[in-house]
């Protein structure tokens, strides 16, 4: 083996989480390797808003907003499924104790800075903070980064997805990746792309992780650790089924052939324990013409019905929590979104990407039609239950109560349509021709995986860590099971226990 060939740290991975740990690595001196699979730095990462939900910090506090670590403990302790379940609980705590620690050793690199992020959390619980306690990198021009950083940031989902080169201006994910490589790099951390990790290499009677295996047929060893974070399976469509994570692989939002868990399976191979049972990170996905599906959200008009015709649930609701709502029936998938052409024949919400109008029309992922009851032929709905629907509906809108799912009635029903009161989130369907646009299930990743300690270790099912594996992000089973608590939730867990596990590893 040459030197080389043997860091401190190997990070599997280059979304936020991974590029956090690599930071905090290569800012304490250790030398690191960071593996990435695809052409580009980031993966789901790169594609977000760059919320990070991380409670308490210096952030917060400068912006003068009401947030603290009590007023986030109490937040989770209500809206988890189980928070006093020991292993959760340490995990909280751990997390809690962290976030603050974690953004003013990020900040205190010239090459980070964070600002705070209006976007209220997901729940109306006891500790929420009015317009949410969520922080985003600010925004960095391309070409303040290292030039090749610059180059290998993944661009956004909407150009992304059809080849197209990023912005000039990297902002949310893109530059909290740009940022956090810059770092890695600036301090002789070396990202390598184009290598799948698809082996743990291990030694000694107690099996340490010292290494991994390319599919390229590297091996490359580390010293003091390896850390997996290399996203979920959200891209494979056996280990989906395998664990019954509903959906589909071609509506997830993860970029094409990227997470299929191949460094999950690696540790799991080694004995590693794990959790599926939290599934996702659920959104509605409006369908486009090549039958991928986009994350959407902000809904400012319009309703959503089933196969029968019928709403089941407020659509302004979170989009997790809308997403399993969707999952809840079958015939919820697909579902069709009723609007009208009050907003010219433009979707009224945020989909990223939206699509060309005109191509979904030609599709017929979007079908448009003079009257309401042609258009349920169109979707094959009850044309009599259809129009029980929406005329159901606009009477809430006439009276401002939706008295079936109570929609505009919470701070993030009404965040995307002016901030007022639920008048505003209660717009009747009366201006046609109508549309139809349909929408399945979608996610922004799996969050069951491995099984972790507060340190970001891999555990086996006995509860021991297997020495030198730690993981993050979705390559983790998420600690915060069944519920996303606001915007950041999947980024701001990933970057803690990433942090967490290299100060561990380095111990
Ligand atoms: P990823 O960011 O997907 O990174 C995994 C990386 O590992 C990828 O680059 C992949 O190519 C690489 N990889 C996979 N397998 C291997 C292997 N075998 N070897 C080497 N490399 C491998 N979350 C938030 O917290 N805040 C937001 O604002 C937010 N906004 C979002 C907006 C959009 C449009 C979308 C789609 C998602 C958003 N999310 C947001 C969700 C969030 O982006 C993801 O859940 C999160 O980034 C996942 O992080 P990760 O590190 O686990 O995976």
């Amino acid at each position: 083996m040459s030197d080389e060939q043997q860091y401190d740290v190997i990070v599997v991975g280059s979304g936020g989480g991974a590029l956090t740990g690599a930071a905090v690595a290569a800012r304490a001196g250790l030398s690191v390797l960071v593996l990435e699979k695809t052409a580009l730095l980031g993966g789901t990462s790169a594609y977000s808003g760059g919320a990070c939900w991380l409670p308490g910090t210096q952030v917060q506090q400068r912006a003068g907003i009401p947030d603290s670590t009590e007023g986030a403990r109490a937040y989770l302790d209500t809206i988890l499924a189980d928070p006093d379940e020991p292993a959760t609980r340490a995990k909280v705590e751990a997390f809690l104790a962290h976030a603050p620690e974690l953004v003013a050793q990020l900040e205190a690199d010239e090459a980070m800075e964070f600002e705070w992020l209006p976007f209220p959390e997901y729940y109306d619980a006891p500790g929420r903070v009015p317009f949410g306690r969520s922080i985003q990198p600010t925004t960095i021009k391309r070409d303040a980064l290292p030039p090749l950083i610059g180059e290998l940031v993944r661009p956004p989902v909407e150009l992304d997805r059809v080849g197209a080169p990023g912005r000039r201006t990297l902002s949310g994910g893109q530059s909290l990746i740009g940022r956090l490589a810059a770092i890695v790099v600036r301090e002789g951390g070396i990202l390598r792309t184009g290598h799948a990790v698809v082996d743990l290499l291990t030694r000694g009677g107690d099996a340490r992780v010292v290494g991994v295996r390319t599919a390229d047929g590297l091996e490359l060893h580390a010293r003091f650790g390896v850390l997996v974070a290399a996203g979920g399976f959200e891209g494979n469509a056996a280990l989906r089924a395998e664990h019954g994570v509903p959906g589909a692989v071609a509506w997830s939002m993860a970029p094409r052939d990227a997470n299929l868990g191949e460094a999950i399976r690696a540790a799991l191979a080694l004995g590693a324990a794990a959790d599926f049972s939290a599934l996702g990170w659920f959104c509605p996905g409006l369908e486009q013409p090549d039958g991928g599906g986009s994350f959407t959200l902000g809904f400012r008009s319009g309703l959503m019905v089933d196969q029968t015709g019928r709403r089941y649930a407020n659509e302004c609701l979170p989009y997790d929590r809308f997403g399993r709502e969707m999952a809840k029936a079958p015939d919820r998938v697909p579902s069709w979104f009723v609007f009208d052409s009050r907003e010219g024949g433009r979707l009224p919400a945020i989909a990223m990407p939206e699509g060309d109008p005109a191509a979904h029309l030609e599709a017929g992922t979007w079908l448009r039609a003079g009257s309401l009851d042609e258009l349920a032929g169109l979707i094959g709905v009850p044309a009599d239950a259809l129009a029980a629907t929406v005329s159901r509906f606009n009477g809430f809108c006439a009276t401002g109560v939706d008295a079936d799912f109570g929609r505009g009635t919470d701070e993030y029903d009404t965040f995307f349509t002016g901030g007022g009161g639920p008048d505003e989130a209660l717009v009747p369907l009366d201006q046609p021709p109508y549309y139809a646009a349909r929408f399945v299930l979608s996610d922004l990743g799996t969050k069951g995986g491995l099984v972790t300690d507060p340190a970001g270790r891999v555990l086996r099912e006995d509860g021991s860590a297997i020495p030198g594996l730690y993981a993050a992000g979705n390559s983790s089973a998420s600690m915060f099971g069944g519920v996303y608590p606001g915007p950041g939730a999947p980024l701001g867990s990933a970057m803690v226990f990433a942090s967490l596990a290299v100060r561990d590893l380095a111990r």
